[in-house]
């Protein structure tokens, strides 16, 4: 008998929660990939990087693993059926993962969980993408926190040397299971076209994270880490991340802790996930939703150069700094009165580091209707942030190099004017309530 270990959102062989427990398990372990059809499904574009990306780590684990004299069972197809016909070909004793917070993930693995049970086989889930997860930080009322500073305070008194240590897989590679290499799929067989692609380093200096306070909010420095898509695919533990900023930066800390607030925020109000704003009185805004206008959004043409300079830095490279994800998302809600379930959307399809707590958290923060606004009446102003951050349109000189040239347009509505109609649109959707 074996136990299979399966690899989701934690494409790495150290410090992973779920394999140090399998390799304990006494069994064998076969680990496991399955690339599946339901995730596929919905990307439209068949070149996606974020698709490469996963193939890459695989590719890196199953080169380990070969070294070692195993190897990683990579499938392709709905998970459900996968897994049915991998138990009537291995004979496995137990199967262990990680946690995984989203509503489809919780479903997929419950109807798993079901399937095995069936065959007696326990389905073992860990810890593993976050610090603290679930109700793990509760308030004084036993409720989960919805305010970050306070869950931050509460984070930060419960962390300790115990949650912040590596799992030594290391110890245990012997205890891999070892048999012939089997084929992986191919992208051309699962519809996809590789692309090159240069992904961001998996390293992060200190000298950056010294420097992370000062520089974090000015988008034309490299000044963050870069770090969102390993965090995201788990080549990267939050573990030796945390530990790291406990070293380096209190404020890097606060970022990764905003990173367990909004999956605990997922995990607790799955709604969020579900398309529902965490504010129910959000949800009877009277959105303006002008397609021509979301358009003008999507390609960067809306004449403010900070909203359009993020806009064509999320097409061209699947990043946006975080001071622009403000602002573009700020822009598209209040000034446009766009729904920003369109928005969420829009960058779940480019961003690499896309994650569904985070993207919900920061579309819903940026709306108001979030579980740590900003009140609704405190709006962005695209030109003065743009003087605030860009002072010297380093950043906009870089991704809008049409600004000064006649082909630039004009802003597609009056800041003034967006602003008062934003504020009464709101007024009337709160008012009811
Ligand atoms: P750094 O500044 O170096 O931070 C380190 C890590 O901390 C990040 O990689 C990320 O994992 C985490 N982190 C930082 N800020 C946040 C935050 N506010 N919420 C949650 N985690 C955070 N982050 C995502 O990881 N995925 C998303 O899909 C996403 N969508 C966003 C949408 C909007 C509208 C906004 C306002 C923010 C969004 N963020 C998202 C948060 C943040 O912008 C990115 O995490 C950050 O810009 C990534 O760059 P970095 O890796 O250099 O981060």
């Amino acid at each position: 008998k074996i136990a299979v270990f399966w690899h989701r959102r934690d494409l790495r062989l150290h410090d992973n929660a779920g394999l140090y427990r399998a390799l304990r398990s006494g069994y064998k372990v076969l680990p496991l990939f399955i690339f599946d059809r339901k995730i596929l499904d919905a990307l439209e574009n068949k070149e996606d990087k974020r698709v490469m990306f996963i193939y890459d780590a695989i590719l890196e684990i199953k080169d380990k693993l070969n070294k070692m004299d195993s190897d990683i069972l990579v499938e392709h197809g709905f998970a459900a059926n996968v897994w049915k016909e991998l138990i009537t070909k291995y004979n496995i004793a137990e199967v262990y993962t990680n946690g995984d917070y989203e509503p489809y993930a919780t479903e997929r693995d419950q109807e798993i969980t079901d399937i095995l049970a069936k065959e007696n086989i326990p389905f073992k889930s860990f810890k593993d993408q976050v610090i603290f997860e679930k109700k793990e930080i509760l308030s004084g009322q036993h409720t989960p926190y919805t305010v970050f500073t306070p869950y931050s305070r509460a984070w930060k008194d419960k962390c300790n040397k115990f949650f912040l240590s590596s799992y030594p897989t290391e110890k245990y590679f012997s205890n891999f299971f070892s048999h012939t290499k089997p084929d992986i799929p191919s992208l051309k067989e699962m519809g996809f076209e590789k692309t090159d692609e240069d992904f961001p380093s998996d390293k992060v200096r200190d000298e950056l994270l010294e420097k992370y306070e000062e520089q974090r909010n000015y988008p034309a420095l490299p000044g963050t880490s870069r770090l969102g898509i390993h965090l995201r695919f788990g080549t990267i533990s939050i573990r030796d991340m945390a530990r790291k900023a406990f070293d380096t930066s209190n404020t890097w800390l606060n970022e990764l802790i905003w990173r367990d607030f909004y999956q605990q925020i997922l995990w607790n109000f799955p709604q969020v996930g579900k398309g529902k704003a965490f504010r129910p009185d959000y949800d009877k805004i009277k959105w303006r939703n002008n397609e021509e206008e979301f358009k003008a959004w999507c390609e960067g043409r809306t004449g403010y150069p900070l909203v359009d300079a993020g806009m064509h830095q999320i097409n061209a490279t699947g990043f946006m700094h975080n001071r622009i994800r403000m602002v573009t998302a700020s822009f598209l809600t209040k000034h446009l009165l766009i729904d920003w379930r369109w928005g969420e959307a829009y960058f779940a399809e480019k961003l690499l580091d896309y994650d569904l707590a985070a993207n919900n958290g920061g579309w819903q923060w940026a709306a108001g209707s979030g579980t740590d606004a900003a009140p609704y009446f405190r709006i962005f102003n695209p030109t003065a942030q743009a003087e605030k951050f860009d002072k010297k349109g380093e950043y906009i000189k870089k991704w809008v190099p049409e600004l000064n040239s006649l082909n630039y347009p004009d802003p597609i509505v009056d800041h003034k004017f967006a602003r008062e109609r934003c504020l009464k649109a709101y007024k009337d959707a709160l008012d009811k309530s």
